[in-house]
Order: structure tokens, then sequence, then C-alpha cells
């Protein structure tokens, strides 16, 4: 679904008050050599718990229309089937509001997750807690799987309810947990369950695993020169996540959207492009800190500018910082996708996050793929690239260049937290051991 520009302004928050830009604590880098790591596990006559992220989209006849959650988990419950262990899965779907509702019923998944699983014997447990999770995980053999109901039927899990956990903890020997999506929430069956497993019966599996190691990566063991690329709509959503680059990264592309805001700030004219006049002050300051803390900042010299938010709108390739009034920047000119693309040629670390332009249209996508483009060509050369976030991710998979870059994240808003800087109780839950 498009929005257009006025539908797109209405969607920013309303005016706040400047704050100050805070201080940033330093990240503990987390010592995965200390974890038990799930790969030297053998999960042999061992029933593994594990939290996954089935929360995958339904359609009216309970028909899954985007399997990518469930696929992006099957080598971890494969390797522990694999090694002569049973697996026991919870998850949450949907968001229920009263308790157990067929909507939001899990059971819908069984029949997929069997053929995903290769015919595994997969049963279903109609609670995630009580009697018969107990009866049915105390009785599985090696090689079998139960699925058990929502987890979300029940309050106390987004309460982060001790008791609940203890019980979910109950129904398995070791607790793997697979899903980075909800890294971020310190619910009971993400992070307090953990306290109920020893040290050693604690882990990721391997989706969360590789999202962990390529997060930490980037962020405490970048090699230099290391370029963030922050694009999409809003400077108040990823302003956390610059203020952390601000003492990473080497240089930090800004496009999208959101650059408008900090070339307004510069005293550029940027016509009718998007921005968010409440942080022209917050753009100034960051171009500051920058500067102190000598990290070199790109806004794109040159936008792709539109008479109309639309497919069919006249445009031409002009200098950001004089755009006609009536008229609004919808994508980075060539230009700017030259002098992008020599930075991140030159880099030996890469993140991205966030389209350089409204790159559903076709009109204004060619800096999004030329960006696209160069990030997998300095992958070819030998850097780490990391995309993440929700449209940066779907801008690589549109351009067909996901198998092109080091890592694409899954994680969503856990992502975007681990960026800027927070702690997340997924991980904390399993690193403090
Ligand atoms: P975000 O969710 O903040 O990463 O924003 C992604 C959205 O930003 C995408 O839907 C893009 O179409 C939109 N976007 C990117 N560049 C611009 C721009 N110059 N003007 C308006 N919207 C933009």
């Amino acid at each position: 679904m498009y929005f257009n520009l006025s539908q797109r302004l209405e969607r920013l928050e309303p005016l706040q008050s400047l704050q100050p830009l805070e201080p940033l604590q330093p990240l503990q880098p987390l010592q995965l050599s200390s974890m038990s790591t799930f790969s030297s596990y053998s999960f042999k006559d061992k029933k593994a718990l594990i939290r996954v992220d089935f929360n995958v989209p339904l359609d009216d006849q309970f028909q899954i229309t985007d399997d990518t959650r469930m696929t992006a988990t099957v080598p971890t419950i494969k390797k522990i089937l694999s090694d002569g262990g049973s697996v026991i899965l919870m998850s949450h779907l949907g968001r229920p509001k009263e308790g157990p509702a067929d909507k939001y019923s899990l059971k819908h998944l069984v029949s997929h997750l069997t053929t995903l699983l290769g015919g595994a014997s997969v049963d279903f447990a109609n609670d995630c807690i009580g009697q018969e999770a107990i009866d049915k995980s105390a009785a599985l053999k090696p090689g079998e799987v139960l699925l058990l109901e929502n987890l979300r039927f029940y309050k106390e899990e987004e309460k982060g309810d001790k008791a609940f956990a203890e019980k979910l903890s109950k129904l398995g020997d070791v607790y793997v947990n697979d899903a980075f999506g909800t890294a971020h929430r310190a619910h009971a069956s993400t992070a307090v369950i953990a306290d109920f497993f020893a040290a050693d019966k604690k882990m990721f599996g391997l989706l969360m695993e590789g999202e962990v190691i390529s997060a930490e990566k980037v962020m405490h063991s970048a090699e230099k020169p290391f370029t963030a690329i922050i694009g999409g709509a809003k400077v108040s959503d990823k302003i956390l996540i610059i203020e952390n680059l601000l003492e990473r990264a080497t240089d930090i592309i800004i496009g999208g959207g959101m650059a408008y805001t900090f070339l307004k700030a510069r005293g550029g004219n940027i016509g009718n492009s998007l921005c968010e006049d409440d942080r022209l002050q917050t753009a100034l300051e960051v171009l500051e800190k920058a500067k102190q803390k000598n990290v070199s900042i790109h806004l794109p010299e040159t936008s792709i500018i539109a008479d109309k938010f639309a497919a069919d709108a006249n445009t031409q390739d002009c200098p950001s910082d004089a755009i006609p009034a009536g008229w609004m920047g919808l994508d980075i000119g060539q230009k700017a996708v030259g002098v992008f693309s020599e930075v991140i040629l030159k880099s030996k670390t890469i993140l991205w996050n966030g389209p350089m332009g409204v790159f559903e249209m076709e009109k204004f996508q060619n800096g999004t793929k030329s960006i696209a483009l160069a990030v997998a060509e300095a992958t070819a050369k030998g850097a780490f690239s990391l995309v993440g976030g929700g449209d940066s991710v779907a801008a690589v998979n549109k351009f067909h260049l996901a198998d092109k870059v080091s890592y694409v994240s899954t994680g969503g808003g856990a992502m975007l937290e681990y960026f800027e800087g927070k702690e997340l109780p997924g991980i904390a839950a399993i690193k403090n051991i």
C-alpha cells in the first residue's frame, strides 16, 4: 500500500519538545565464545523447548500466506531431531486480546510444519501449559515434535510472569531461543524462562545465533572504514541509531525522506520534500557531533524531484538544496549515487537500514537499487555487509541481491533496537550465563 505525501506527513508524530542528545553508555560486547553453542551440543535423548517466531500471516481460510518465519527455524529443529532429540515448540501468533480464539490458534500451522520437516511426526497441545502439555511432552520420543498452543492466550506471557515461565520451563530439558524477532521483549518465553535453566542448558538456536553474531560483528568488531547507510522516511525513527553510530562508524550516508530534514537544517531549499520541522535542531546537533567525532556524514548532493507523489509524476535531477517550490525529492540523484557508491566501495564494514527513495515506484527506485548494487560489489570485494530493517530488506529482495550481501536480518524491531545500542532481553537472558 502506498501513502501519498500528505498521508505520509500525517503519519509523522506530533511536534515534540527538543531533547538534547544524551551521551550513550558503551555497549558491552557479547562473549560469544563463552556461550554454550548450539552446533556443538548433542541433543540425543533430550527434549528441547524452543521459542520460535511462528507469527505468520494467515488468510481467511487459515492458509499461511508467507512462511518465511517458519522456514527460517527449520535448520534448528532438524539439527535437534537428527541428533536423536525431540522438540517442543512454543510461539505467539497475532495479538489475541481476550484469551483463546480459534483465529489465533497455532493448530492451523501443524500440517505445513509437518511438510517443512519432511513428514516428521508433529503433535499439537491445545494449551501451552497444563496437564495435556505436560503429558504430551513427557511422551515425546526422539525425532518427534510437539507444537504448543499460542503463548499469548495467557496475558502472563507478555507480562513476563515468573510462575508462567516456570511452568513452561518444566516441559523441556534444554531451552533454545530461536526467536530473534521478539528478542527485544522481556516476555515469559523469550527472557524470563531462561532463569529456570542451568548455564549449559540454555542457548541460541541457529537463526538467533546468526543474527546475534552478525549484529555483534558490526557493532563491536567492525573493520574500518565502517559505513552506515541510513534511509527511510523519518528522522525521529532513526535518530537513536544515528547517535549510536556516531560512536562507531567512520562514514554515515543519509538518504531517503529523512535527508531533507538535514538539508533544510543546513539552510537548503527543499520545496515540498518530507521534513520534520521539530527535528531541525536535532539534525544540526548530529552534524555538529559528527564533526567533533571525525565521522563523515554524507547527504545527497542531488535528488530526483517530482511534481507530485505519484508513479506518473514529472521528474528532474536537481541539487538537493535548491528544490523548487511545489516539487519534492523522492530519490537520490545521479551525482549522489556516484558519491555514495564510492564511499561504500572503500568500506570494509557496511550496515544498511532504510531505502534511499520511494523505491516502491519505478521512477524512484534507481537510488536504492544502485546502492544495493554497490553494497553487493563491496561485499564481493571482501566487505562484511549487514542489511537490517523492514524496507531495506524488502529492497534487496526486490532487486534479487539478498544472496550478494553478507547477512540479511529478519529481526525487524529487535535489530533496530540493537542498533540503537539497547541490550535486548532475549539476548541478555542467555548471554548472562
Ligand atoms: P522507513 O520505514 O522509515 O524505513 O521508511 C521507508 C519508507 O520511506 C518507504 O516506504 C519509502 O517509500 C519512504 N521514502 C524513502 N524516501 C522517501 C522520500 N524521499 N520521500 C518520501 N518517502 C520516502
